[in-house]
């Protein structure tokens, strides 16, 4: 393990390790799948990530230990790969106890982020779905942090950004083929909801890079090495996903 996750550690209870470890052994596959030393980053990480940031809910619904770990757990399995670790703007989470809308507007959401207020709002109900289905290419989590990291990803400066822009500009152009084939509709992998806009498509592709990924390699196969690239791991390597 890298020393930085080594002296972060230390700042860890024996007990709330122990805890981390057992929540994710049994809500998360990535995880569950892992080597014994990657599952040891993982939790550090997840930890970190959870100290990090600010979750709270509607009053008379309580969110405890186990569900922040779980949500958390998406961010650190996405950027496992990366140095970025913790999210700088996008620090606060509203979970609520079912699907919400908003005035004035008929939609009904499960999950959003706002980024103007930089608040990430989820419903439980679809948080835990989308750990407790593994292999469906849908994980409400998943996605709305893949959001998080493309609005962040723009406003970072230049030499603290998210993604390497060359690999960024790289899925780009990939990502552009494929919305051109959703359009015409000859599209296979990827949920027709990310014929959306390239946001929605980045979204929709994370989730199924990680629950279905030999099918999307096998189907969409420049479009996957495109994403190996960017997010620096391959999950059909359940082990060693980032191959360090
Ligand atoms: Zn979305």
């Amino acid at each position: 393990m890298n020393i930085k996750y080594k002296l972060i550690s230390l700042f860890f209870r024996q007990k709330t390790k122990a805890e981390c470890h057992e929540v994710l052994l049994t809500n998360n596959t990535y995880y569950q799948n892992l080597s014994e030393k990657n599952k040891y980053t993982f939790q550090i990480r997840t930890l970190l990530f959870l100290w990090t940031t600010n979750f709270s809910s509607d009053s008379g619904f309580s969110i405890n230990q186990k569900m922040k770990i779980i949500i958390s757990s998406a961010f650190v399995q996405i950027t496992f790969g990366l140095k970025t670790d913790t999210l700088e703007k996008f620090n606060d989470i509203f979970v609520t106890p079912r699907a919400y809308s908003y005035k004035n507007n008929p939609a009904i959401f499960d999950g959003d982020v706002n980024p103007n207020t930089k608040k990430i709002n989820m419903s439980w109900p679809a948080i835990a779905q989308g750990f407790e289905i593994a292999d469906d290419g849908l994980n409400l989590s998943i996605h709305e942090f893949g959001h998080c990291l493309i609005f962040e990803n723009a406003s970072r400066s230049y030499l603290s950004r998210i993604f390497n822009e060359n690999d960024f500009d790289h899925w780009k152009k990939h990502a552009a083929n494929k919305f051109q084939k959703i359009k015409s509709k000859d599209n296979k992998v990827l949920r027709d909801y990310a014929g959306t806009n390239l946001i929605e498509l980045f979204s929709v592709s994370l989730e199924t890079f990680f629950e279905q990924p030999e099918y999307f390699e096998n189907n969409e196969p420049k479009l996957y090495f495109s994403m190996t690239k960017l997010l620096k791991q391959d999950p059909r390597n359940k082990l060693n996903p980032t191959g360090k």
